[in-house]
């Protein structure tokens, strides 16, 4: 075993593994990476298919934001947003709120193509998003967003109010089945999935949840099984979207009203890349609007382009002409949603360090001005916050990401990726492919025609994953799902390597019991 791996078993308690197995062999220690390749200490080259735990958008090494890094620190290195403004971050948060709001008229133009009412000039007025938090990870820019949505709730929802029922507002968050925003106690809280939140119960505080739209598995989706993407052959009336209104009238029935709504757009990562059919979430938007409640984007996975361009959307639909006019790097704007709060982390910094920013209005950063001695102040911070090298890495990501090489790489490699999975459907093994620009979730099952899952402790997706590996592509499996979401430099070859290393991975793990 390698000296550095063996320090690794010695010292290291790694997340989200079961540590008993990880001990029984010699794990792969990364030494180095260009492009969307990684090195190991035997000299062994890996596929980087799950871009660094969805972190890494364009590639390893990448010459531009070395260089900035590099530059960055010749000067300074950190002294912290708390107390001190700093050059690189004043620019960064200027760049994030132009781009967070470009996509703000494609969602004035949807708004108007889906409600019979079209918004008020103040309502759009209201969502511009003008004021950006920083923290250091996914988790902490859902705490921040959190905290934020609930005292602003409660300080405007009790304005006006008489002192005695004030006391009495707590406002209550709203997030989906199989939701999963982060592992602090605020996040989990916010979380659904079982595995990994029940036993932390007894510290969390109790938010509400509703039906996720999961087509290949929904109870309402009348269709037998068919080898394509289970949004696209459903039958169904959207009684998910009904669900959603039933629960924000009920909560209203009940004297206090949801807060907030959370939700991750387009896609949910680690509940099993669960895709959304389009105009899901416009409509759950309009519901939550409807009864008052302030919107969460939860960015952190599907941000800065990760689900794809415009071109996935239907030909000739107006949505798309807008969008290839204007391309907006986040996922909400392409159902023509402008949220309240907008979380950004992991590809924030281009996956080079951990960096993260919640992005919201003005109406809510007024909330928290006012005399000194009236202590409206957000007393909430961290040591790292706004970090100097973060922010020129995020600069130099946020650069290339916009121009047109970038662009043109996503839209290929959208398109690679989704003609190469083609390959997987004959598998029996392979339950639903579901694409979602540049990520990709294949679900495991035993047979096809049933949709019967595998059992977790079988450890379906992590034999597979643990045989692309032998073949020279790296992911993590969430469950029975193996996900591949590439950096964007991911070249044609590089995308059938994954593609096939998942096949033949596959046959290697399920032949013998089910084909
Ligand atoms: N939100 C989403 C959608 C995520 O996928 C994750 C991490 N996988 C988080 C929040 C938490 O981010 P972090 O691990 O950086 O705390």
């Amino acid at each position: 075993m390698h000296p550095l791996a063996k320090l690794d078993h010695q010292f290291i308690w790694h997340p989200f593994t079961q540590m008993r197995d990880w001990l029984k062999r010699e794990p792969v220690v990364i030494v180095a990476g260009k492009g969307s390749v990684l090195h190991d200490t035997h000299g062994r080259e890996y596929l980087d298919a799950n871009s660094s735990i969805w972190t890494n958008l364009h590639g390893h090494n990448h010459p531009k934001i070395n260089t900035a890094i590099e530059r960055q620190l010749k000067k300074v290195a950190h002294s912290s947003a708390l107390g001190l403004a700093n050059e690189p971050v004043s620019l960064l948060a200027k760049q994030l709120i132009h781009a967070a709001n470009a996509g703000i008229h494609v969602s004035r133009f949807t708004f108007h193509e889906s409600c019979a009412k079209p918004p008020r000039k103040s309502q759009i007025a209201n969502r511009k998003l003008e004021k950006v938090f920083f923290s250091d990870d996914g988790s902490t820019a859902l705490e921040v967003a959190l905290k934020l949505a609930y005292e602003f709730t409660r300080r405007t929802r009790s304005a006006g109010s008489r002192p005695a029922s004030r006391r009495r507002i707590e406002p209550r968050i709203l997030s989906l089945e199989g939701a999963y925003h982060g592992d602090t106690v605020g996040a989990v809280s916010l979380g659904h999935i079982d595995l990994f939140h029940k036993s932390y119960s007894g510290l969390l505080f109790k938010t509400d949840k509703v039906m996720s739209p999961y087509c290949y598995r929904c109870p309402f989706n009348r269709a037998k099984p068919e080898r394509a993407d289970a949004r696209e052959y459903r039958q169904c009336n959207w009684e998910c979207v009904g669900l959603v209104e039933k629960k924000f009238a009920s909560q209203k029935q009940k004297g206090n009203p949801c807060a907030a709504f959370v939700f991750e757009p387009l896609i949910q990562g680690a509940a099993g890349m669960i895709p959304q059919p389009e105009g899901w979430l416009r409509r759950v938007a309009d519901i939550a609007r409807g009864h008052g409640a302030l919107l969460i984007a939860d960015e952190v996975m599907t941000g800065f382009g990760r689900v794809g361009q415009a071109s996935s959307l239907p030909p000739f639909s107006k949505i798309r002409d807008r969008l290839e006019a204007c391309p907006t790097l986040f996922a909400c704007h392409r159902e023509g949603v402008q949220p309240d709060f907008l979380c950004l982390a992991k590809g924030l910094t281009g996956g080079y360090l951990p960096m993260a920013a919640t992005l919201t209005t003005q109406k809510v950063f007024d909330a928290f001005l006012g005399e000194y001695g009236k202590f409206k102040t957000f007393f909430h911070g961290h040591s790292y916050t706004a970090n100097q090298r973060g922010a020129a890495a995020a600069l130099a990501s946020l650069e290339i990401l916009q121009g047109r090489q970038s662009i043109h790489a996503r839209q290929k490699l959208e398109k690679n990726l989704h003609d190469e999975l083609q390959l997987l459907w004959p598998l029996p093994n392979v339950g639903d492919i579901r694409q979602v620009g540049l990520i990709a979730g294949i679900e495991l099952v035993r047979d096809w025609r049933t949709r019967k899952p595998f059992d977790l402790r079988e450890r379906a997706g992590i034999r597979v994953c643990e045989a692309m590996a032998k073949r020279g592509v790296l992911t993590r499996p969430v469950g029975n799902v193996i996900v591949l979401m590439p950096p964007y430099c991911t070249t044609p070859a590089q995308a059938r390597k994954m593609v096939r290393a998942v096949f033949d991975s596959i046959r290697e793990v399920f032949d013998r019991r089910s084909l």
